[in-house]
């Protein structure tokens, strides 16, 4: 383990380097509060160092052959596998996760490098018949050039290959700037590009305690060509604003405040149980986590019942530790805001069926933790009904029929994730249709795959990663027009 004094570098031209100012900023696990390591606090003219470098790689790299691209990829993946036990321990000591969901996040990053390794192979054009007899149209796909990426802290690992792997498979560079919580989980995955070998300048990262000058840099900078940003809807307006100045390329997968709909005709035990194994996954702190439990009315006691008896059962604290499934959340503001909007329900008429508190027994004042909570007759007035949490608590709604939950669901500017329980397979086609969201559970709580497009409609985003559509977003489509 690196002692704290080291400072971890930034990757730029495939180099580890120092900012250029020699700033370095601290990194805390927020599990507890122990400082972890010095990171580079790099500014915009290091940003601009490495869109350059991004620059003068961009014609070899995109001049190699798929397969050449695709050889470096599929080492990247077998690096980031050999190194899976090691990533999990940075992550959950970095991140707060626990381990289990550290080496699961692993998996899913490393995926993206062996989907996208494939896909590199399969960028085809097209051929067009033409209205003259002596023209023919051919369509082809080019990468945009430079990207400049800016990724979230809480899936700090495979956040970075789900935009890297499928730039890399294109033929783009790009320069990366993680979330100023977890660089070294951003450090940890540019050693495995360095180790695959990939050319100096393809991948750049650049790390910052302050975000704004990097973003300023990423916006203007005329070489940079597309922005892909993955955070809160907030900062994705910010910067879809500033990219629309030199219309830059975007794609932004933004907050989401997902619906989790169990209908009559569904168990309510089944229901239940995944419905926690997936608002408490990362300790709420998820794009896809449902915000608001609607239960149909006939079954709405069974069902809190069982999800009470489990959330009971849940253990926070460490996640080195052996049966906790509730980490830290990431900050003191990550905790008031949790605060905040259970109080403003409580406030309101909401029940707690339990939680609602910071959790302080044991040591874990030391560190973010909030008791996994559960509240009942959340109504639309209330805050929790609108805005994204982001933590571990569950407000739960009835409803009494599919017209009512199906307004209800799609009252909301965000378009991320929703979840639908039920028997009937007409219902299921109907929601599945009906709902104005990217992407639709059905009896399914992980609808997520390096093979299948990720991505939200309304303010949850643009564009899609992850499957065919990923790498879509890193190509231009140019058509040839021949008089022959
Ligand atoms: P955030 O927007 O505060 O930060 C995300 C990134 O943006 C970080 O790297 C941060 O340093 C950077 N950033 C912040 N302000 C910036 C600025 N002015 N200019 C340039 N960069 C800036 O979000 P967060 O708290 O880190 O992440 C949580 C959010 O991310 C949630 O809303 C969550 O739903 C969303 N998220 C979405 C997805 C998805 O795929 N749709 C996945 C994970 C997280």
């Amino acid at each position: 383990m690196k002692s704290h004094q080291d400072v971890s570098k930034m990757y730029i031209n495939g180099q580890w380097v120092a900012a250029k100012n020699q700033a370095t900023f601290p990194v805390y696990n927020p599990a507890n509060g122990e400082k972890i390591g010095d990171v580079a606090d790099g500014d915009r003219d290091d940003a601009q160092k490495a869109i350059h470098a991004a620059q003068e790689a961009f014609g070899p790299w995109s001049g190699r052959t798929a397969y050449a691209r695709s050889k470096y990829l599929y080492t990247a993946y077998q690096v980031m596998m050999d190194r899976k036990e090691h990533l999990a321990q940075v992550m959950t000591r970095e991140q707060g996760k626990p381990l289990k969901a550290s080496r699961g996040e692993i998996q899913y990053g490393a995926d993206f490098l062996l989907w996208y390794a494939e896909e590199a192979k399969r960028i085809y054009g097209e051929t067009i018949p033409a209205p003259r007899s002596d023209q023919r149209f051919i369509v082809l796909r080019q990468p945009v050039g430079v990207v400049a990426a800016i990724t979230p802290w809480n899936y700090p690992m495979s956040m970075i290959t789900r935009k890297v792997a499928p730039a890399l498979a294109a033929g783009c560079t790009i320069v990366l700037k993680p979330a100023e919580a977890t660089p070294l989980c951003a450090v940890e995955i540019f050693k495995i590009f360095e180790n695959a070998g990939i050319p100096g300048g393809v991948v750049n990262l650049v790390t910052a305690l302050n975000p704004v000058p990097i973003g300023e840099a990423f916006t203007t900078h005329p070489m940079v060509r597309k922005i892909t940003f993955t955070g809160s809807t907030q900062v994705g307006k910010i910067l879809a604003k500033k990219a629309a100045d030199q219309v830059k390329r975007v794609s932004l997968e933004l907050g989401g405040h997902a619906p989790f709909i169990v209908f009559e005709d569904a168990d309510p035990v089944y229901a239940a149980k995944g419905a926690v194994l997936v608002k408490f996954l990362n300790t709420g702190q998820a794009c896809i986590s449902p915000n608001r439990i609607f239960v149909h009315q006939s079954i709405i006691e069974p069902f809190i019942e069982e999800f009470k008896s489990r959330v009971s059962k849940m253990r926070a604290g460490s996640g080195f530790e052996d049966g906790v499934s509730i980490g830290p959340l990431v900050n003191d503001a990550a905790v008031q805001k949790v605060e905040g909007q259970v109080t403003d329900a409580v406030d309101q008429g909401a029940t707690l069926i339990c939680g609602g508190r910071r959790l302080t027994d044991d040591n874990l004042d030391k560190g973010f933790f909030y008791a996994p909570t559960i509240l009942g007759d959340v109504t639309p007035e209330m805050l929790i009904y609108r805005e994204e949490t982001f933590g571990p608590v569950a407000p739960i709604i009835a409803f009494d029929s599919e017209k009512e939950v199906l307004d209800m669901a799609n009252d909301t500017h965000y378009g991320l994730a929703a979840y639908v329980y039920t028997k009937s397979l007409s219902r299921a086609m109907r929601m599945f249709e009906a709902l104005r969201f990217g992407i639709v559970g059905i009896n399914d709580i992980n609808p997520t795959a390096a093979a299948a497009p990720f991505g939200g409609i309304k303010e949850s985003g643009i564009g899609r990663e992850g499957g065919r559509e990923g790498i879509a977003e890193y190509l231009e489509t140019k058509l040839g027009g021949f008089s022959v």
